[in-house]
């Protein structure tokens, strides 16, 4: 006999009850919010040629270079688990040629995502989002709307506090008149920059002022502000998302310095912060990606979405509220080999009208029995016996305050009802 021991993968976990529980509620809040808003949910490989990402996110983007999982199948096609979600529903769009549908589109998805994060990064290799993604708007309502609609899901799952950092990194008339002004701003601080940075340089150098490296954060005090370099129709458009923002109520602070790290977003990004978590950590980011759809050869269409950091929130929730956790209504213990066989027909019937029964082992004690109600946290625990079976009856008795009673068969679906109302 060997003696492996089997374990999930480094930086991959298991969500297991009552954890569990909370991520459904999460996406169940999503679900709610996002349709309430027409968007509706879209299922995507979670494996994709490997060009769908180098194209969309960049060839020169850490999560290009370092985090993917690239592998060649069998047929020695290079392919690529997603390292997140929007190239894939992108690359649908086109396929599927769903621009030739009535715009907007708007599609949301849930599901995991894979990066190879350095173990001790803290970041799972499978991590979860739930994203969404709108097509064919330019904004900035749909903007505005998307970053509302943002909002209501975070509060409505329970998170306090969100302040929404927005910015503007301009459009290709006005972005590379600021790149320029940020490389002469860097070009005699070099070797004051990471190394990473030094790479941005060259490849990427907005990407210099999202860097959280001290020394990075110290020498680009002072560096133009992306804000002051856009060209008149995204000052137009940045200025009346602040004004939509405003109407709708969204506390929002201006952040030139948050770029985001991903090469396809055109004018508008965002990421939410919570007073809860650190500053630096989002718990959802997105923007606006005017370019990409016609990356992938479709039409020349506008889009913007966000992804929900589902780990982040979780773990946000878990220390911050208690939790209801599901328990069963009912534990039936039966006494006898008759009561034994009833509780089984009861237990049916109580399911088909939606409640958690649990049924006892008529083999056991009653005292066992019990004892299992208990460990379950049952709701009521019923006990059925051959002489209650005669008269049609059976006893209940509420574990929380002990209180107890007998009724007859036929009323126990409006007694729970009567309960849980
Ligand atoms: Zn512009
Ligand atoms: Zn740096």
């Amino acid at each position: 006999m060997s003696s492996i021991q089997y374990k999930a993968l480094k930086r991959m976990h298991d969500i297991l009850p009552p954890d569990i529980y909370i991520w459904q509620k999460v996406e169940a809040v999503g679900r709610e919010i996002f349709s309430s808003y027409g968007f509706q949910e879209v299922r995507t490989p979670v494996a994709e040629s490997t060009s769908v990402f180098t194209r969309s996110i960049g060839e020169n983007t850490d999560i290009v270079e370092k985090e993917m999982y690239t592998f060649l199948d069998k047929g020695d096609r290079s392919i690529s688990l997603r390292p997140e979600g929007t190239a894939s529903v992108v690359r649908c769009y086109v396929e599927k040629n769903l621009h030739t549908l009535p715009s907007p589109q708007k599609f949301y998805y849930t599901g995991p995502m894979f990066r190879y994060e350095r173990p001790q990064s803290g970041r799972f290799r499978q991590f979860y989002q739930i994203g969404v993604e709108a097509f064919g708007d330019p904004g900035p309502r749909i903007d505005a709307e998307v970053i509302s609609m943002l909002r209501h899901c975070l509060e409505k799952i329970g998170l306090k506090e969100i302040i929404f950092n927005v910015n503007s990194i301009g459009c290709p008339d006005c972005r590379p008149v600021y790149r320029e002004k940020l490389l002469g701003f860097f070009a005699g601080g070099l070797d004051r920059l990471c190394p990473d940075c030094n790479r941005r340089y060259h490849t990427n150098p907005l990407r210099i002022l999202d860097c959280k490296v001290d020394r990075c954060v110290e020498t680009r005090k002072g560096a133009p502000k992306v804000t002051d370099y856009l060209c008149e129709v995204c000052r137009t458009h940045f200025s009346s998302l602040l004004l939509f923002l405003e109407l709708l109520g969204v506390s929002y602070i201006v952040n030139p310095d948050m770029v985001r790290g991903l090469d396809y977003y055109t004018r508008t990004t965002f990421e939410v912060t919570s007073k809860n978590l650190g500053a630096q950590n989002a718990v959802a980011a997105g923007g606006r990606y005017d370019r990409l759809v016609k990356e992938f050869g479709g039409p020349e269409t506008p889009a913007i979405g966000f992804a929900i950091g589902m780990e982040r929130i979780i773990e946000l929730l878990k220390s911050s509220a208690s939790h209801d956790f599901p328990r069963p209504d009912v534990f039936i213990a039966a006494i006898g080999e008759l009561a034994a066989g009833e509780s089984l027909v009861v237990a049916d019937r109580l399911r088909t009208k939606g409640f958690w029964v649990e049924v006892g082992e008529a083999e056991n004690s009653l005292k066992s029995q019990l004892r299992r109600a208990d460990r379950l946290s049952s709701k009521y625990v019923f006990i059925i016996g051959d002489e209650e079976l005669k008269a049609g009856r059976l006893k209940w008795k509420k574990l929380a305050d002990s209180s107890q009673g007998d009724i007859s068969m036929f009323e126990i679906t409006d007694f729970l009802r009567l309960q849980s109302s």
